[in-house]
């Protein structure tokens, strides 16, 4: 009875409970804590059931560093992938826009697993499907579970489902999934893995059975590194491969035309598209900056000074700014890598 708040409380009881922990921290981050709880209460003031039991100051992690409102990844961002943006439109992004439609036989599944080389938008297409669908996106990097949080990552988790619980329609994406769902069970293990793994796979398990509208999505570049238990879990796998011609076309023109950039003839991007051959979309993107260098570095040789520069002294870019940055630029994918991902897909990916 005798205890008194140490920062002001505006009533209900998300302030009630920043002000147990608040004695913690400093002023500004007891504020901070607050206003986030205070978001996260409903109509009626109170914090929802699945928050009440976790630490204020791991829900404000999830709130303001995990969770994006808006993630401004659109479709038409996106390069090729046709079949995985047909695909995760059907089974993903109507269901969440008509749940009523979605239910009994065609109710969706709730685990998508995204593989392939890295760089090739995974991660985009999870910003995508949030953007579309008009979810809330989450995303985590499943090694930071491991290495930062140590000892925490189950409460994490715990704090992660629950905020997205009262974010729906929500989308979950867990970058690096096998490094939280390996299949390696070694003794090697450590314990605390193992009870993280089980948390998330607990934490799936409830919103799998329910009427929620989450959207877990795991993306790894080691698809055979995954367990039977992430697996079953993941019902749609989608292979997402390396960009082809037209989409590393895209890429080159879309990059450029942002900037103004612009100029290549269609014979220089069939050059560079075939010199390119292998290049992930990260690669690309790498290629294009660097390309777009070239004419800066020449304006500058030519003695004109950095801060007197003009855009209108830079020429645009050309075919040998391409060719130069080649030299630079190299794929970062293997081929042999590739043969495990098609294998992979094979066995276990969603073909159609
Ligand atoms: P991943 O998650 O597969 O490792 P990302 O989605 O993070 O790869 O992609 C990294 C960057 O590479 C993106 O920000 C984008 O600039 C570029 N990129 C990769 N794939 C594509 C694509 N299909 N279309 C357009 N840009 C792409």
């Amino acid at each position: 009875g005798n205890f008194v708040p140490p920062i002001r409380s505006n009533g209900g009881n998300a302030g009630s409970m920043t002000s147990r922990v608040a004695g913690k921290g400093d002023d500004a981050s007891d504020d901070s804590t607050k206003r986030c709880l205070e978001m996260l209460c409903g109509p009626d003031g109170e914090l929802p059931e699945k928050l009440r039991n976790l630490e204020p100051r791991l829900i404000e992690h999830v709130s303001n560093e995990i969770m994006d409102r808006d993630p401004n990844v659109r479709w038409d961002d996106i390069a090729g992938l046709d079949h995985a943006k047909k695909c995760v439109t059907e089974m993903v992004i109507w269901p969440l826009l008509r749940p009523d439609i979605f239910k009994g036989c065609r109710s969706p599944g709730r685990g998508l697993l995204l593989f392939g080389p890295p760089g090739t938008g995974k991660t985009m297409i999870g910003k995508a499907i949030a953007g579309e669908a008009k979810a809330t996106f989450f995303y985590i990097s499943a090694s930071s579970l491991t290495s930062k949080w140590i000892g925490e990552g189950e409460k994490l988790v715990r704090a992660l489902f629950g905020v997205a619980t009262c974010r729906q329609p929500a989308v979950i994406f867990v970058d690096e999934i096998d490094s939280l769902l390996s299949q390696r069970k070694s003794e090697g293990e450590h314990e605390s893995s193992r009870r993280l793994k089980t948390q998330f796979l607990i934490e799936m398990e409830g919103f799998d059975s329910g009427s929620e509208q989450i959207l877990l999505i795991g993306a790894t570049n080691r698809p055979q590194e995954l367990d039977e238990a992430a697996r079953r879990r993941l019902t749609k796998r989608l292979y997402i491969p390396l960009p082809s011609y037209d989409a590393r076309a895209w890429i080159i023109r879309n990059l450029l035309e942002k900037d103004g950039l612009f100029k290549l003839s269609k014979e220089d991007i069939d050059t560079i598209c075939k010199l390119t051959e292998g290049y992930s979309g990260s690669d690309m993107k790498n290629l294009v900056k660097d390309a777009s260098m070239g004419p800066l570095r020449e304006a500058l040789k030519q003695g004109i000074e950095i801060t007197k520069l003009k855009k209108e002294d830079m020429r645009p870019v050309t075919l040998q700014d391409f060719e130069d940055a080649l030299q630079e630029v190299r794929p970062s994918v293997s081929l042999n890598e590739l043969g495990t991902y098609e294998e992979w897909n094979k066995q276990f990916g969603s073909l159609s």
